[in-house]
Protein backbone atom coordinates (compact mmCIF):
# COMPACT_ATOMS: atom_id res chain seq x y z
CA UNK A 1 0.00 0.00 0.00
CA UNK A 2 1.06 3.56 -0.39
CA UNK A 3 1.21 5.93 2.08
CA UNK A 4 -0.81 8.98 1.58
CA UNK A 5 0.23 12.22 2.97
CA UNK A 6 -1.95 11.96 6.03
CA UNK A 7 0.11 8.51 7.07
CA UNK A 8 3.43 9.85 6.09
CA UNK A 9 2.49 13.14 8.45
CA UNK A 10 1.37 10.51 11.27
CA UNK A 11 5.12 8.46 10.78
CA UNK A 12 7.17 11.61 11.21
CA UNK A 13 4.66 12.72 13.99
CA UNK A 14 5.08 9.62 15.76
CA UNK A 15 8.93 9.40 15.06
CA UNK A 16 9.24 12.58 16.35
CA UNK A 17 7.59 12.00 19.51
CA UNK A 18 9.27 8.86 19.83
CA UNK A 19 12.74 11.03 19.30
CA UNK A 20 11.18 13.21 22.40
CA UNK A 21 10.13 10.67 24.98
CA UNK A 22 13.89 9.00 24.11
CA UNK A 23 15.27 12.34 24.66
CA UNK A 24 13.21 13.43 27.83
CA UNK A 25 14.58 9.66 29.36
CA UNK A 26 18.41 11.17 28.82
CA UNK A 27 17.37 13.93 30.54
CA UNK A 28 16.44 12.18 33.23
CA UNK A 29 19.42 10.77 33.51
CA UNK A 30 21.81 14.24 33.03
CA UNK A 31 20.02 15.14 35.94
CA UNK A 32 20.50 11.65 37.95
CA UNK A 33 24.28 11.96 36.85
CA UNK A 34 25.03 15.19 38.54
CA UNK A 35 22.78 14.19 41.72
CA UNK A 36 25.13 11.29 42.03
CA UNK A 37 27.98 12.43 41.89
CA UNK A 38 26.99 15.44 43.57
CA UNK A 39 25.86 14.08 46.52
CA UNK A 40 25.84 10.03 46.76
CA UNK A 41 29.33 10.32 45.45
CA UNK A 42 31.40 14.03 46.42
CA UNK A 43 28.78 14.43 49.48
CA UNK A 44 29.64 11.29 51.73
CA UNK A 45 33.32 11.30 51.80
CA UNK A 46 33.61 7.47 50.75
CA UNK A 47 30.41 6.31 53.27
CA UNK A 48 29.17 3.67 51.20
CA UNK A 49 30.59 1.27 47.73
CA UNK A 50 29.77 4.39 45.39
CA UNK A 51 30.85 6.85 46.82
CA UNK A 52 33.97 5.25 47.79
CA UNK A 53 34.44 3.49 44.21
CA UNK A 54 34.06 6.92 43.08
CA UNK A 55 37.07 8.70 45.27
CA UNK A 56 39.19 5.85 44.57
CA UNK A 57 39.15 7.32 41.08
CA UNK A 58 40.25 10.32 42.09
CA UNK A 59 42.99 9.21 43.90
CA UNK A 60 45.10 8.16 40.56
CA UNK A 61 42.71 9.70 37.87
CA UNK A 62 42.71 6.76 35.93
CA UNK A 63 39.75 4.28 34.40
CA UNK A 64 39.56 1.02 33.46
CA UNK A 65 36.68 -1.49 32.87
CA UNK A 66 35.95 -3.00 36.03
CA UNK A 67 33.10 -5.00 37.77
CA UNK A 68 31.45 -2.11 39.48
CA UNK A 69 30.63 -0.96 35.74
CA UNK A 70 28.11 -4.05 35.97
CA UNK A 71 27.21 -3.12 38.90
CA UNK A 72 26.23 -0.03 37.88
CA UNK A 73 24.38 -1.03 34.56
CA UNK A 74 22.79 -3.57 36.68
CA UNK A 75 21.74 -0.50 38.94
CA UNK A 76 20.88 1.74 35.65
CA UNK A 77 18.72 -1.14 34.21
CA UNK A 78 16.61 -1.57 37.48
CA UNK A 79 15.70 1.94 38.09
CA UNK A 80 14.70 2.16 34.26
CA UNK A 81 12.63 -0.64 34.43
CA UNK A 82 11.37 -0.23 38.19
CA UNK A 83 10.78 3.30 37.81
CA UNK A 84 10.86 5.21 34.05
CA UNK A 85 9.10 2.47 32.82
CA UNK A 86 6.18 2.48 34.58
CA UNK A 87 5.83 5.91 34.71
CA UNK A 88 5.98 6.36 30.62
CA UNK A 89 3.43 3.23 30.52
CA UNK A 90 1.02 5.39 33.36
CA UNK A 91 1.39 8.80 31.20
CA UNK A 92 0.74 7.34 27.70
CA UNK A 93 1.55 3.80 27.23
CA UNK A 94 3.53 0.84 26.96
CA UNK A 95 5.70 2.48 23.76
CA UNK A 96 6.55 5.91 25.89
CA UNK A 97 7.13 3.75 28.83
CA UNK A 98 9.69 1.51 26.77
CA UNK A 99 11.59 5.11 25.19
CA UNK A 100 11.64 6.95 28.17
CA UNK A 101 13.85 3.57 29.77
CA UNK A 102 15.64 3.51 27.00
CA UNK A 103 16.22 7.14 27.03
CA UNK A 104 17.64 6.73 30.73
CA UNK A 105 19.99 3.93 29.54
CA UNK A 106 21.07 5.50 26.50
CA UNK A 107 21.84 8.27 28.99
CA UNK A 108 24.17 6.37 31.30
CA UNK A 109 26.15 4.79 28.02
CA UNK A 110 26.78 8.15 26.78
CA UNK A 111 28.26 9.23 29.61
CA UNK A 112 30.22 6.41 30.67
CA UNK A 113 32.05 6.05 27.26
CA UNK A 114 32.82 10.06 27.32
CA UNK A 115 34.01 9.73 30.86
CA UNK A 116 36.25 6.51 29.63
CA UNK A 117 37.80 8.41 26.48
CA UNK A 118 37.86 11.64 28.51
CA UNK A 119 40.43 9.63 30.51
CA UNK A 120 42.10 7.62 27.52
CA UNK A 121 42.67 8.75 24.61
CA UNK A 122 43.02 13.16 23.81
CA UNK A 123 40.11 14.72 22.80
CA UNK A 124 38.73 15.34 19.20
CA UNK A 125 36.42 18.05 18.20
CA UNK A 126 34.51 20.95 20.59
CA UNK A 127 32.55 18.70 22.51
CA UNK A 128 35.45 16.29 23.30
CA UNK A 129 37.91 19.22 24.35
CA UNK A 130 35.11 20.81 26.61
CA UNK A 131 34.07 17.42 28.18
CA UNK A 132 38.10 16.96 29.03
CA UNK A 133 38.40 20.19 30.19
CA UNK A 134 35.52 20.36 32.08
CA UNK A 135 36.05 17.25 34.28
CA UNK A 136 39.47 17.43 34.82
CA UNK A 137 38.72 20.81 36.05
CA UNK A 138 36.81 18.56 38.26
CA UNK A 139 39.51 16.26 39.14
CA UNK A 140 42.41 18.53 40.17
CA UNK A 141 41.14 21.81 40.32
CA UNK A 142 37.84 21.84 42.72
CA UNK A 143 35.93 18.71 42.73
CA UNK A 144 32.84 20.21 44.30
CA UNK A 145 31.86 21.71 40.95
CA UNK A 146 31.56 20.43 37.32
CA UNK A 147 29.59 17.35 38.51
CA UNK A 148 27.72 17.08 35.32
CA UNK A 149 30.05 14.66 33.53
CA UNK A 150 28.68 14.67 29.80
CA UNK A 151 27.09 17.69 30.07
CA UNK A 152 26.58 20.88 31.93
CA UNK A 153 23.05 22.07 32.12
CA UNK A 154 22.82 21.26 35.93
CA UNK A 155 25.75 22.70 36.65
CA UNK A 156 24.65 26.06 35.30
CA UNK A 157 21.35 25.61 37.41
CA UNK A 158 22.82 25.31 40.92
CA UNK A 159 26.03 27.19 40.47
CA UNK A 160 28.70 24.72 40.39
CA UNK A 161 30.07 25.50 36.98
CA UNK A 162 33.40 26.71 36.23
CA UNK A 163 35.78 26.92 33.23
CA UNK A 164 38.84 28.32 34.21
CA UNK A 165 41.13 29.43 31.39
CA UNK A 166 43.65 26.60 32.29
CA UNK A 167 43.20 23.49 34.20
CA UNK A 168 45.70 23.18 37.03
CA UNK A 169 47.27 19.18 36.46
CA UNK A 170 49.64 17.75 39.29
CA UNK A 171 52.23 16.03 37.22
CA UNK A 172 51.78 12.83 38.83
CA UNK A 173 48.11 12.64 38.03
CA UNK A 174 48.80 14.07 33.91
CA UNK A 175 46.56 11.89 31.83
CA UNK A 176 48.87 9.91 29.55
CA UNK A 177 47.75 11.34 26.46
CA UNK A 178 48.47 15.20 27.64
CA UNK A 179 52.33 14.04 27.64
CA UNK A 180 55.44 13.82 25.43
CA UNK A 181 57.54 10.85 25.87
CA UNK A 182 59.96 13.32 28.07
CA UNK A 183 56.89 13.32 30.42
CA UNK A 184 55.99 17.35 29.33
CA UNK A 185 52.95 18.13 27.73
CA UNK A 186 52.42 18.51 24.20
CA UNK A 187 52.28 21.87 22.84
CA UNK A 188 48.91 20.96 21.26
CA UNK A 189 47.50 21.52 24.91
CA UNK A 190 48.84 24.17 26.36
CA UNK A 191 46.09 26.40 25.84
CA UNK A 192 43.84 23.95 28.09
CA UNK A 193 46.27 22.61 30.98
CA UNK A 194 49.67 23.72 32.79
CA UNK A 195 51.33 20.63 34.78
CA UNK A 196 52.06 21.81 38.51
CA UNK A 197 53.82 20.27 41.29
CA UNK A 198 55.47 16.54 41.83
CA UNK A 199 55.68 13.81 40.16
CA UNK A 200 56.09 11.51 42.76
CA UNK A 201 54.32 8.33 42.65
CA UNK A 202 55.40 7.24 46.26
CA UNK A 203 53.22 5.84 49.09
CA UNK A 204 53.11 9.19 51.43
CA UNK A 205 52.00 10.95 47.89
CA UNK A 206 49.00 8.76 47.53
CA UNK A 207 48.37 8.69 51.16
CA UNK A 208 48.34 12.69 50.69
CA UNK A 209 46.04 12.10 47.33
CA UNK A 210 43.40 10.00 49.20
CA UNK A 211 42.70 11.81 52.21
CA UNK A 212 42.41 15.02 49.80
CA UNK A 213 40.32 13.04 47.70
CA UNK A 214 38.06 11.30 50.36
CA UNK A 215 37.24 14.80 51.49
CA UNK A 216 36.33 16.19 48.07
CA UNK A 217 39.24 18.37 47.56
CA UNK A 218 41.76 19.08 44.66
CA UNK A 219 44.88 16.98 44.94
CA UNK A 220 47.92 19.32 46.31
CA UNK A 221 50.36 20.56 43.66
ZN1 LIG B 1 36.96 11.00 35.95
ZN1 LIG C 1 33.99 13.26 41.07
Amino acid sequence: MIDTPDNAFQVVADLLVAAGTFGIGMMLWFAGEYVLHRFAMHHLHGTGMMSREHLEHHVHSTWRFSSTHLLSWTGVIVVGAAIWFPVGWLISGVATGVLLAAGWAGGYAFYEYQHARAHLVPPRGRYGRWVRRHHFHHHFGRPMSNHGVSMPLWDHVFGTHESPERIRVPRRLALPWMLDEHGELLDEFTDDYELVGNDRLDERQAGIDRARAFASQAPTD
